[in-house]
């Protein structure tokens, strides 16, 4: 396979803009930990999803890490969360000391299962974390008063769901803290980095401090508390400034290009369950995550038959249950979740890029139905 035939799964676009910026950290001389792009950057971020504080961090696993750090968690204490996520929730809610409880979620969003979430819920649970999932708000109305009733902070991760709206509010807003990654394969990104964004000043201050490994403002070099150096550069916030600016146009386009498959393989009537958005929710389509109906073959068959013709794809997450690490430490019991397992083993993501165009939607689709065809 040549090449310039091969589809990569994602691709991001670089701002004009950018560059610009970028050249006036470097003229200044503002390149490293502070500077005005990364106030800038902070205060824009925050402001588009209508939190209060935006904290900036090196990435997003970081972001999760100072977020459930803040929160002060005791032992025994439970945090509520999917089992279809990055492990980076997982993690950050262990290395806080808090103990990961797990729900599915619902086949169709990907999202957490608000009747699990209430049936789990007991006097050891702190907090609740939920994962807007590949560009889709969680069910965020019920949500709301879970957390209202039974007084537990929420904790949004917002990684794959940059300017995401449920019921006209963006996602990143709702929660006492929202965590964000800016990696090369989000909606937004800085290369590497992410953000915190928070309603709750207590929270914000604490966070804050433990981004730069919990100096005290009294007395330099003296330490309370255990903290981190997970500070973004002002070269960074330069390139998130000139990302948030074109960020309709990335949402257009995944939005158009999810559209655009949707349209094709629903033509073709091919067994797959493809990407939706509820009626109250407006979805970012972070990538084009497609399932395996009828269960003929699994995802590693069919991205192994998509790569002989050159098109790259990603399998989706594997759930925290059965994640080898986690399993060691004994915190589940051995639960089922199966929705999990049936993305695990059916799903898998297209090219999704923000390079991505028509002719090679077409041709993907093409190849998808030889495949299943052939079969
Ligand atoms: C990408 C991602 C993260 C982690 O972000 P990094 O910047 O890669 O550390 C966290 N949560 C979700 C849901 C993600 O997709």
């Amino acid at each position: 396979m040549k090449d310039s035939k091969k589809i990569q799964v994602c691709e991001p676009l670089i701002a004009k803009s950018a560059k610009k910026y970028l050249k006036d950290c470097i003229d200044s001389e503002w390149i490293s930990s502070s500077g005005k792009y990364l106030e800038t950057f902070e205060k824009k971020w925050a402001s588009y999803c209508c939190a209060k504080d935006g904290i900036a961090v090196t990435n997003g696993t970081s972001a999760l890490q100072v977020a459930f750090k803040s929160l002060d968690l005791k032992p025994g204490d439970e945090v509520i969360m999917p089992s279809f996520t990055i492990i980076s929730c997982a993690t950050a809610i262990i290395e806080a000391g808090g103990k990961p409880v797990l729900v599915d979620c619902y086949p169709d969003t990907w999202c957490l299962n608000i009747e699990q979430v209430e049936r789990k819920i007991n006097s050891r649970t702190k907090a609740l974390l939920i994962v807007h999932m590949f560009g889709h708000p969680a069910d965020m109305d019920s949500i709301m008063s879970i957390v209202r009733k039974n007084k537990l902070f929420l904790i949004e991760d917002a990684a794959e769901s940059h300017g995401a709206m449920y019921k006209k509010k963006r996602v990143g807003g709702f929660g006492d803290l929202s965590c964000f990654s800016f990696y090369a394969n989000k909606l937004i990104t800085t290369g590497e980095g992410g953000m915190v964004l928070s309603n709750n000043k207590k929270l914000t201050k604490k966070i804050r401090s433990l981004r730069n490994l919990s100096f005290k403002s009294e007395r330099r070099f003296y330490h309370t508390e255990i903290g981190y150096n997970y500070r973004l550069t002002n070269m960074q916030a330069a390139i998130g400034i000139s990302q948030i600016e074109n960020l309709k146009t990335h949402i257009k386009i995944k939005r158009d290009n999810t559209f655009f498959y949707n349209k094709i393989i629903n033509k073709m009537r091919l067994p797959l369950r493809l990407p939706m958005e509820r009626k109250e929710s407006k979805s970012v389509f972070w990538m084009y995550g497609i399932v395996i109906e009828n269960h003929q073959f699994d995802a590693v068959y069919l991205a192994n038959e998509l790569t002989k013709y050159g098109i790259e794809t990603r399998p989706l997450f594997l759930g925290m249950h059965d994640q080898p690490v986690l399993k060691k430490m004994k915190i589940f019991k051995k639960e089922k979740f199966p929705v999990t397992e049936e993305l695990s083993k059916y799903g898998l993501y297209l090219p999704s890029g923000l390079k991505l165009n028509k002719t090679k939607i077409k041709r993907i689709c093409n190849i998808l139905k030889k495949i299943f065809d052939e079969f």
